[in-house]
Parts: C-alpha cells; sequence; structure tokens
C-alpha cells in the first residue's frame, strides 16, 4: 500500500554514484544486525533509486527499511565512490514525511519534535522529570509494569538518571594570556540542560588557550533533529536563527555535541547564505588540538567511542585521541568497533528501542574488553546511552565527554 505521494525526493544523479561495490556493508549496523540487504546502505540507495525511476511505491516495507537506518554515515565514511549518503537519506525522508509519521510513531514524534529542539521546553520536561525522580513516583511506576506498554516513553525514562542542576554561563569569558583569537560556543539544546559542566569546562579550556569566548544568551537549537528526520523547513529556520544569534567576526564557532557540529558544518549546503558562518564551525577537539594547553597528569586507562558525526559526520578522528595522548599519565586503550554505532543517534534510540539496544549491547561488550573504567565520548547522546546501558549492566565505567577529562588535567597542571 502506498503511503504518500510520489513526489521529490533524494538527487538521482548523486543515487547513481553507487556502483554498488558493497564496500559499504560491513560498516553498517543495521546491516551487521540483520544481514538484510535492503537495511543495508547498497540495498537502501537501490530502493531510493527504484522509488525516484518508479518502479516501486512508497511503500510501508519502503519507509521500514528507511526508518530503521540510523543515519550514522558509516557507509560514507567507507564508500570509495563518494555517496552523500546522509543527504540522500534526509531527502527520502522528507519525501515520506509528506505521508505522515507511522501510526505507532506519531505520538511520540509529535512530543519530541515539540520538546527537544526548544531549549525552553525542554527544560521545562526536565524540571519534571526531576521531580518524578527524586519525589517516588519513579519507583512506583518501574513497579507497576505500566512502561512497558509504551516502549519509546520506557525507552526515554530508562536513558535518564537524573537531571543536574543549572551551570550558569557569563556571555563573555575573558581569554587567559596571550589572546589566540574569539570564538563562539555553542551551548546546544541536551548539552547544556543534561551536561551543563562540559559547556563550562569547554569555555575553561578554550579561555586557558588563549581565546575569548562568547556565548550568546539567546541561541537556539542547530536545527540537526529535524534535519535528520526530513523537515528541512524547520531545520532552515533554526539554522537561520541560531547563527544570527552569533556575531559575525568570530574566528570560530565552537561545538562540543557532533550532531550540532556536523549538522553545522553543512549548513552551507542546503541554505548558501550561511556558508560563511558554516565554515567557521568546529569541534572544540579541533581547537584545542592545535592550542597551546598545558595538561597535568591523570593515571587513568580511558577508551574512546566515536561518536558518528563526529567520525563520519565531521570526519574528526585523531583529534580528540591527540589530545587525550597529550595528558601525562593517561593510557588510550584503543575501543573495539570504536567507529559503530552506539544505538543513540539523535532521537533513535527512543523511535526504535530494539535496534538501539542491539547496538549497545554490541558496544558495552567491547568496552567491557578494553578494560578500561573511562569511556570518553564527544557527543551527549552517545553519553547518555552508553550511561544508561552500563547503569543496567552493573559496569562500573565512567561514561565522560574528553572535555571533563582536559579539565581536570589542566587544573592538574603545576607550573
Ligand atoms: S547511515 Fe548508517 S545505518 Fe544508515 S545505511 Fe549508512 S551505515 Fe547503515
Ligand atoms: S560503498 Fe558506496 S558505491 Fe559501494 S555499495 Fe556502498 S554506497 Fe554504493
Amino acid at each position: 500500500m502506498a503511503i504518500g505521494p510520489d513526489v521529490g525526493g533524494p538527487d538521482l544523479d548523486e543515487i547513481r554514484k553507487c556502483v554498488h561495490c558493497g564496500i559499504c556493508l560491513p560498516q553498517c549496523p543495521t546491516y551487521r544486525v540483520l544481514g538484510e540487504e535492503m537495511d543495508s546502505p547498497r540495498g537502501r540507495i537501490y530502493l531510493m533509486r527504484a522509488a525516484a525511476e518508479g518502479r516501486v511505491g512508497l511503500t510501508e516495507t519502503f519507509r521500514r527499511h528507511i526508518d530503521l537506518c540510523l543515519g550514522c554515515r558509516a557507509c560514507e565514511t567507507a564508500c570509495p565512490s563518494g555517496v552523500r549518503f546522509g543527504t540522500l537519506l534526509e531527502a527520502t525522508r522528507a519525501q515520506l514525511r509528506r505521508g505522515g509519521p507511522p501510526a505507532r510513531r506519531r505520538l511520540l514524534e509529535a512530543f519530541v519534535f515539540s520538546v527537544f529542539p526548544k531549549p525552553a521546553r525542554l527544560g521545562a520536561a526536565l524540571a519534571a522529570f526531576k521531580l518524578y525522580n527524586r519525589s517516588g513516583l519513579r519507583a512506583v511506576v518501574r513497579a507497576s509494569g505500566v512502561l512497558r506498554r509504551f516502549p519509546g516513553l520506557a525507552a526515554m525514562e530508562a536513558l535518564l538518571d537524573d537531571v543536574p542542576a543549572a551551570v550558569p554561563l557569563p556571555e563573555v569569558v575573558p581569554a587567559r594570556g596571550r589572546v589566540a583569537g574569539h570564538v563562539g560556543l555553542l551551548t546546544g539544546c541536551v548539552q547544556r540542560h543534561l551536561y551543563p559542566h562540559v559547556n563550562r569546562q569547554t569555555a575553561h579550556l578554550l579561555s586557558l588557550a588563549g581565546f575569548e569566548v562568547v556565548i550568546p544568551r539567546g541561541q537556539g537549537c542547530c536545527g540537526a533533529l529535524e534535519l535528520h528526520a526530513g523537515r528541512p523547513e524547520a531545520h532552515a529556520a533554526r539554522a537561520r536563527t541560531l547563527a544570527a544569534a552569533f556575531p559575525a567576526d568570530l574566528d570560530f564557532i565552537v561545538t562540543n555535541a557532533a550532531g550540532c557540529g556536523a549538522a553545522m558544518k553543512e549548513y552551507g549546503h542546503r541554505i548558501p547564505e550561511l556558508t560563511a558562518f558554516a565554515t567557521r564551525v568546529r569541534d572544540v577537539t579541533e581547537v584545542l588540538a592545535g592550542a597551546d594547553l598545558r595538561l597535568g597528569p591523570l593515571d587513568l586507562a580511558v577508551t574512546y567511542h566515536d561518536a558518528c558525526h563526529l567520525v563520519h559526520g565531521q570526519r574528526v578522528r585523531l583529534e580528540p585521541r591527540q589530545l587525550l595522548g597529550r595528558i601525562p599519565g593517561l593510557r588510550l586503550v584503543e575501543l573495539g568497533d570504536s567507529e559503530l554505532c552506539c544505538g543513540s543517534a539523535g532521537v533513535y534510540n527512543l523511535l526504535e528501542p530494539d535496534m538501539a539496544r542491539e547496538l549497545l549491547d554490541a558496544k558495552l561488550a567491547r568496552i567491557a574488553e578494553s578494560g578500561a573504567r573511562v569511556v570518553a565520548a564527544a557527543n551527549p547522546g552517545c553519553l547518555l546511552q552508553i550511561a544508561w546501558g552500563c547503569r543496567e549492566r552493573g559496569l562500573d565505567v565512567a561514561i565522560v565527554h574528553p572535555v571533563e577529562l582536559l579539565a581536570r588535567a589542566a587544573d592538574a597542571y603545576q607550573d
């Protein structure tokens, strides 16, 4: 049964760049779990092409294969033909959205997209969660088993451990010592509410590295969630508003959330007037890797998980490892399958909890094998997902943003 009008859709020339070699298949998390060609990058591209050429309709089966894709872009890293799978996926999701979300996801999607990209609403929802958690209601709800009837809600509830106190940030953090430049800091939606200390530490490290840090108060969401869900108009509106919140003369706009950074670096692909803004976007590890940062010792064994939208979306692989490697005493243990998605993928873990769980289990097994007691990951979604898995499994492992380790090492430095 067709689910909507087959109009628009991904660029056929981009689709035709795929030469069906299959090199991307072993790197695709959903193919690794399901072993199905249609749940691989090559299979999904085949489906997109068949739809574009009118050989298949946008059926529920078609949608299911697209919905199951994480948008992790591991296939882009692997692809020798340079197929921009992320762009194809966004266009396909926009095409599918014209038929509306599937019934089983309608309510959850409505909640996610009316709350998550709006920092004030997200803050209010998290304050309500804090009350739910600390009042004892959580234990009652869990014991009742009612959450089993709502898998998406159950996944959201399980993911959150607690909500930390807010950490106010000044609008400007002055540079320490010789001024190396002026940068803006994106505070992010999830990051500002659930990992506010990471934002504070990011500003502190940039300041120590000689950067004046501008943190505009009114900044909103980068629009990444909407982009990946096939809502290009909402994404473009958020992108324009966010870019306008930052002064035009900054050297860089710094992010510490991989998903936000990947979307912002590609603003110019979709919104030409934001090209100049996009070229100034940097992950915090890119900026700090080239900076003069004095670090003291940390006696720790740490393993590093590559957040998909940092390693595949931004091709930032070396900088976080180099920075962690500069901390005296820190032993960096390579993580098996470090570039394989942990199942978080924006809100994928809420919308597709079963596949997300499979991928999380695989990630936890590799973490346990590493023997490290600290896992570093540069994206709030990965931090939440892996921390949840470790809590559930009783793994005694701390999950931190690399910035947290660098800030501790900077504090440990003595002249
Ligand atoms: S984006 Fe990730 S899940 Fe989707 S096809 Fe590519 S590798 Fe597979
Ligand atoms: S690696 Fe690239 S060209 Fe080869 S099948 Fe995958 S997407 Fe197509």
